[in-house]
């Protein structure tokens, strides 16, 4: 049954990628040219974008996904529960190559190895965006990932930024990209390895529990880059949010606490943090407030098996919250 769209708040378009997760659960990850025994396998719907729309829906946001699957169960199986979680998925086109696969291990303590193959995810064109105008228009954000290619991600920023959209980019999997696609984003999304590859050196990415201030070269450093809005994720540390518009210094910089939880499976935890912070900020709240709520929206993803079916719902959230 579809969830209830009544009463959500305003518009995000997603950009990107769909794939089928092949996940096998074992005690602990095999070494280059080793084998092991694995406990468990489940094919399961995800793709960094399908997984942040989903996160974004069940959490109460307006959500429309423009991406590409094959003609092929895989497809079919991506398409139904990407629309059974509430997103709208009349642009997602079928494509005559294979649906994406990610190939996922994950071990005892929750920590995961990935394999992509992008399959109808790599057909996805600028074509297909202007296909979409019409929706990307009335959108309050845009949400892109590097899970499709470059010229694509670059023409749904350009038409994100056109539209006056708050373009959200999560710069995974990690890719040196064009210095235009950091000038049409607005809030940049990066984990510590991400943020430390970005920079090329330039500034060291503080310890994960490094206090507030530790942030202020790496803060620095994006500003110069033109990223004056900057979210770090820091897996179970939390995050740090760099916001070189904020008028104190202060401001500028702020040390999101992680939300304590027992993790089972952190796979996707990343893209439940991006569609939070993506579904906050469709609504309206700072990108401080969006990163808290956020912190707790993949916290509470880490503490079960899978991704999309991990991810929790408004009420989930609010109700850990206090
Ligand atoms: P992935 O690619 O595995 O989805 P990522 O590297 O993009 O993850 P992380 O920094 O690992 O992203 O996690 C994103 C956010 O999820 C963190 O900022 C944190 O808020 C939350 N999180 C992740 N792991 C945990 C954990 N073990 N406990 C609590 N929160 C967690």
């Amino acid at each position: 049954m579809s969830t209830d769209t009544s009463a959500r708040t305003a518009g995000i378009v997603v950009v990107g990628s769909l794939n089928a997760d092949l996940t096998i659960y074992c005690d602990r990850l095999p070494k280059p040219g080793e084998t092991v025994h694995g406990n468990g396998f489940a094919v399961n719907p995800g793709g960094k974008s399908a997984n942040q729309a989903v996160a974004a829906s069940k959490l109460g946001a307006q959500v429309s996904l423009v991406g590409a699957v094959g003609d092929d169960a895989n497809g079919s199986m991506l398409l139904e529960s990407t629309a059974d979680a509430g997103v709208d998925v009349t642009r997602v086109r079928r494509s005559d190559a294979a649906t994406g696969v990610a190939v996922i291990s994950v071990d005892a303590s929750g920590e995961n190895s990935i394999i992509i193959s992008a399959g109808a995810n790599g057909t996805l064109t600028p074509a297909d965006v202007r296909a979409a105008a019409d929706t990307i228009n009335d959108a309050a954000v845009v949400c892109l990932c590097l899970e499709v290619a470059i010229d694509t991600v670059i023409a749904a920023a350009q038409a994100g930024n056109d539209a006056g959209a708050t373009v959200v980019l999560n710069l995974s999997p990690y890719a040196e990209v064009p210095e235009i696609l950091a000038e049409l984003s607005d809030v940049l999304l990066v984990n510590a390895h991400e943020a430390s590859l970005f920079l090329g050196g330039e500034a060291d990415v503080p310890d994960a529990d490094a206090e507030a201030e530790a942030w202020e070269p790496v803060r620095s450093q994006f500003a110069d880059r033109g990223l004056q809005r900057v979210l770090v994720t820091l897996g179970a540390h939390g995050s740090v949010v760099l916001d070189s518009f904020a008028r104190g210094t202060q401001d500028q910089i702020t040390r999101i606490a992680p939300t304590r939880v027992s993790a089972v499976d952190t796979t996707g935890a990343g893209d439940a943090f991006t569609g939070a912070v993506a579904a906050r900020l469709a609504a309206g709240e700072s990108l401080a407030d969006a990163a808290s709520f956020a912190s707790v929206a993949a916290a509470l993803a880490a503490t079960k098996k899978g991704t999309q079916a991990a991810y929790p719902t408004l009420a989930q959230v609010e109700q850990l919250r206090g």
